[in-house]
């Protein structure tokens, strides 16, 4: 990749979004050392068996390159987007500037970090019934920020984590529409959760690679500690539970890097610490982290498919979720295990909490777009709020259905 004009961020002119479709093992093997040898194709996903379809970022000077392999070993290629750039350069239009004040926050544009959290300083300030919440700082030294809502006592906690991986943009933006709708929505189904949930948010928890994204480069998912001449862990394979066994990589250089060690990133640290302090105590009994894109409602397990201890209640509560996403904008979205929804990951913080806390409502949730995106992370900022309307009600559905299980059973007092 090469640097703009003025060198400030990465440029992706010409690359070209394409999808293989593999079908022999002989296929899995050319993909597997395409991914190993050349850091010209940034591959979403591995290959990991025959009758996979693979999508793969390839440089503009490669082109030719992975057209010739295609025909020689006889793989059907489809072109999803010709010039990813084109994307990134119209979505460069919805972004706000970085000094825009919290007063002008909103959800039909994209802002930087340091709005975000002057939006959560003018919150904080303006209610008596939301606090600080500070989980301690990234690698960078950026403070890991976050808030609580709580306005009555005895209530069981909702945790929700968004902005693990640096490139997903809309998901701390539906982190601070939750917010801004359970502290100001008149709506009577909202304010019962509101009133009867303890709700904490961390929205941007990787904010060294949230920043890197809008100052250096759009596509990075990762954040942004140095590992030899590559840097950067993904988050979401650094936690404690079945470490570096499946679905995540020991490579350094790759997109699912999983460390040095689990909890070797302060930035999954902090919330296990958080969790250590506050799980048991403030009875956190669900945990929302939010991603995109691919529009899936998951639940445990992403390392194996044994089938979690609540699958059946967790299966039903995915369904009334999906289905109130359905019912507000159309939108069709999947519920059921990540492993048998996405692909098998190890490490991630859906299954750590899920199986260290107990906490028994436990989702992983991939925003939009669809699966087949040629847009991938870059989500146009049209589709904000609708996304968020979406996830709201999917929240009010999913919360209710629990409740009629019989979760969230309130302390008397
Ligand atoms: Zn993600």
């Amino acid at each position: 990749m090469s640097c703009d004009t003025v060198g400030k961020k990465a440029r992706y002119d010409n690359y070209r979004l394409v999808r293989l479709k593999l079908k022999t093992q002989e296929h899995v093997e050319i993909l597997q050392e395409l991914e190993e040898q050349s850091d010209s194709f940034t591959f979403y996903g591995h290959a990991l068996n025959p009758e996979q379809n693979l999508t793969i970022l390839v440089a503009a000077h490669k082109i030719f390159e992975i057209q010739d392999v295609v025909d020689r070993y006889g793989m059907e290629l489809v072109v999803l987007e010709p010039n990813i750039q084109r994307l990134i350069d119209e979505e460069e239009a919805t972004i706000k500037p970085k000094d825009t004040p919290a007063s002008e926050f909103d959800w039909d544009h994209y802002f930087h970090l340091e709005t975000i959290f002057a939006w959560l300083d003018k919150q904080i300030t303006e209610n008596d019934f939301v606090e600080a919440l500070h989980l301690g700082l990234t690698y960078e030294g950026l403070p890991i920020r976050g808030l609580k809502i709580s306005k009555q006592k005895g209530n069981t906690g909702i945790f929700i984590e968004a902005g693990i991986h640096a490139r997903e943009w809309i998901a701390p933006a539906v982190a601070t529409y939750l917010i801004d709708q359970l502290i100001y929505s008149k709506d009577l189904a909202v304010v019962d959760l509101a009133t009867n949930f303890d709700w904490y948010f961390v929205p941007v928890l990787n904010a060294d690679g949230y920043k890197y994204t809008f100052e250096k480069d759009r596509l990075w998912r990762k954040n942004t500690k140095p590992y030899g001449r590559c840097k950067g862990c993904d988050l979401n394979r650094n936690f404690d539970i079945h470490w570096n066994t499946t679905g995540s990589s020991s490579k350094k250089c790759t997109y699912d890097f999983c460390g040095s060690s689990a909890f070797s990133e302060p930035e999954a640290l902090a919330i296990k610490i958080f969790l250590d302090e506050h799980a048991n105590k403030d009875r956190i009994q669900s945990y929302f982290s939010l991603h995109s894109f691919s529009q899936l409602y998951m639940f445990p397990f992403g390392f194996t498919t044994d089938r979690a201890r609540n699958y059946d209640d967790l299966k039903k509560i995915g369904e009334k979720a999906v289905e109130a996403i359905k019912n507000t904008h159309g939108k069709i979205y999947k519920t059921g295990s990540a492993i048998e929804t996405i692909y098998p990951n190890s490490g991630d913080s859906m299954d750590y909490v899920y199986t260290n806390y107990n906490i028994p409502i436990a989702y992983t949730i991939e925003l939009r777009g669809p699966p087949d995106t040629p847009a991938l992370f870059v989500l146009p900022a049209a589709e904000i709020k609708p996304t968020c309307e979406e996830i709201l009600n999917s929240f009010i559905a999913a919360l209710n259905e629990a409740r009629n299980l019989g979760y969230y059973k309130r302390d008397e007092l």
